[in-house]
């Protein structure tokens, strides 16, 4: 379901609430104002005082997202879904579209954390540790097709976004859609599954 964590104790990093606020563009004002009604960061003098080297309740900025999705709609989370790529931290050695529609469930990790301890990826080890879902990745055999389902509390709008700006940044004329024909979190479902082809 969308907006509601998994589990108690995940923390965001602020980089990743930078990039979605940023993102926000012409209701980037807005975007501060709601961060700031569940705490993250304050507003003082008009101006937004926030931590992007510190860490937040993922609850909180869901809460706030799902305000924001209310007010801004899914075309605007779509949008803002396709900055987060150019704005959030993402692993290094990403050759190719394939490899960066991976690379979306790795950078998920590294941008949260649980019971303040590091975050939910080990690079030494090449682990995710679990607690907030992921970004899935299939390739089809014989076929330039991927299975991405989302299982994770984020809205159906904006992995989207994420999904095709990161996919577009290696491959332009890659193709992702949502398959309406499963179920989608904003009808109270677990995942939403969206297809990318080139
Ligand atoms: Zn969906």
């Amino acid at each position: 379901m969308q907006f509601k964590a998994f589990e108690e104790g995940i923390e965001v990093n602020g980089q990743t609430v930078y990039a979605f606020v940023d993102g926000m563009g012409e209701f980037k004002a807005l975007g501060e104002q709601y961060m700031s009604g569940v705490g993250i960061g304050r507003i003082k003098k008009g101006k937004w005082l926030f931590d992007r080297d510190g860490w937040y309740p993922q609850q909180a900025w869901l809460d706030a997202m799902a305000t924001i999705a209310g007010e801004v709609g899914d075309g605007a989370l779509y949008r803002i879904g396709c900055t987060i790529p150019s704005n959030a931290q993402f692993p290094s050695g990403i050759a190719d579209m394939q490899s960066a529609i991976r690379a979306i469930d790795i950078a998920y990790h590294i941008n949260h954390r649980k019971n303040g301890k590091g975050c939910l990826y080990d690079a030494a080890a090449g682990v995710l540790h679990e607690g907030i879902g992921h970004y899935g990745y299939e390739h089809v055999p014989t076929k330039n097709f991927i299975l991405s389902v989302s299982h994770n509390p984020y809205p159906c709008a904006f992995d989207r976004g994420i999904i095709s700006a990161m996919a577009r940044k290696y491959d332009i004329g890659t193709i992702v859609i949502h398959d309406d024909s499963r179920p989608c979190r904003k009808n109270g479902a677990e995942t939403c599954t969206y297809l990318v082809s080139w």
